[in-house]
Order: C-alpha cells, then sequence, then structure tokens
C-alpha cells in the first residue's frame, strides 16, 4: 500500500478571518495556516476531529441537486423529477428514473446526473464564529441527508447534529471518506 494516499478523516475547515481561525484551531486540538487559495477564507484548519458538533438554520441549509456535466458545460440539472435549469426547461420533467436503484446504476454508468449534497452549517462549539459548507456527491450521503430532513420537519431550532467521516476501503483497495450525518441525542 505504499506511496497510496490515504484519505483523510478528520476535519479541514476554511476561514476568512485569522482570530476565528486560531480560535476554532483551538477548540478543536488543531493548527491552522495560511493557504494557498484564491478564495476569500485563506486560512485552514486541520483539526483532530472526525465527528463536528453542527447547527444548522433551517430546512434550507441541506441542498439537494442532481447535475451531469458535459465538456464543461451542465447538461442536465434536476432535483430527480424536475429540471431546475435552464429556464427554458425548468419544471419540465427531466425522465430521471424514480427508483434509487436506478439512479445510482445510471449515474454509475456515467450516463445519468449526480446527486449534489450541500451543507451549510455552523460549528456547536462555536456559532458564532459563521457558516460552513460541507458538499458531497455520494448517493449514500445524499440519501442520508435527505431522509433526515424529511424527518426533523421544519423544527431544527435547539437541534444539535453531528457529522462524522468514515474511511471506507473498496475492493480495489483504494480509500475514501464517507461522510455521515445524524442527530446528537
Ligand atoms: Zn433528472
Amino acid at each position: 500500500m505504499a506511496g497510496r494516499p490515504l484519505a483523510l478523516c478528520t476535519w479541514r475547515l476554511t476561514l476568512h478571518d485569522k482570530q476565528e481561525a486560531s480560535a476554532v484551531a483551538r477548540i478543536f486540538d488543531g493548527e491552522w495556516t495560511e493557504w494557498n487559495t484564491s478564495s476569500e477564507d485563506r486560512y485552514e484548519v486541520m483539526t483532530r476531529a472526525q465527528t463536528v458538533g453542527i447547527i444548522l438554520d433551517g430546512p434550507h441549509s441541506i441542498k439537494f441537486d442532481m447535475r451531469q456535466w458535459a465538456n464543461g458545460g451542465l447538461v442536465h440539472h434536476c432535483d430527480g423529477r424536475y429540471f431546475l435549469s435552464p429556464d427554458s426547461s425548468e419544471g419540465r420533467s427531466c425522465g430521471c428514473p424514480s427508483s434509487p436503484i436506478d439512479r445510482r446504476a445510471l449515474t454509475r454508468s456515467g450516463m445519468g446526473p449526480q446527486p449534489n449534497v450541500t451543507i451549510a452549517f455552523r460549528l456547536a462549539s462555536a456559532p458564532g464564529v459563521g457558516i460552513f459548507r460541507m458538499r458531497s456527491v455520494s448517493w449514500r450521503f445524499a440519501e442520508n441527508a435527505m431522509a433526515l430532513k424529511e424527518e426533523i420537519g421544519s423544527n431544527y431550532e435547539g437541534v444539535v447534529w453531528r457529522i462524522s467521516l468514515h474511511q471506507v476501503k473498496v475492493t480495489t483497495g483504494v480509500t475514501y471518506v464517507k461522510p455521515v450525518l445524524a442527530f446528537t441525542e
């Protein structure tokens, strides 16, 4: 296995404020540095945390859509049933299969769109620091997040969630990181 990069299983957070970066690093017993980026989040914090307690503002904090790209352009953008863009086809049936198994198969074959989940969250241990975002294109995470979104309805107040990173090794020996979203008890 030498030379094969191991998937990181601890959270890396990026921030635009130096003071906040150092505060977040202290909370998670991690280290902050300035990293090479063109984005405004100039500071990164490598934490030692595999699980982070988070707060979501409301249903809009979990966003799901499906996207298929070809030649650098977005050729299929939908919510699984209806097109979301371009404007000329928005709201029209997109033709994606309704069964989750068929959808996954279509994504895997490269013939169908890929899920795209974005979670906007605050850190439960430092809610004042601002809003962080994470994105995943995994079907498993999409189903996990959408099931919890349905379960919670509009009752977000006072709920602390947790999001953990798990290392998964597939048969080819490649490891990747699987995020898992849950409610804290
Ligand atoms: Zn579709």
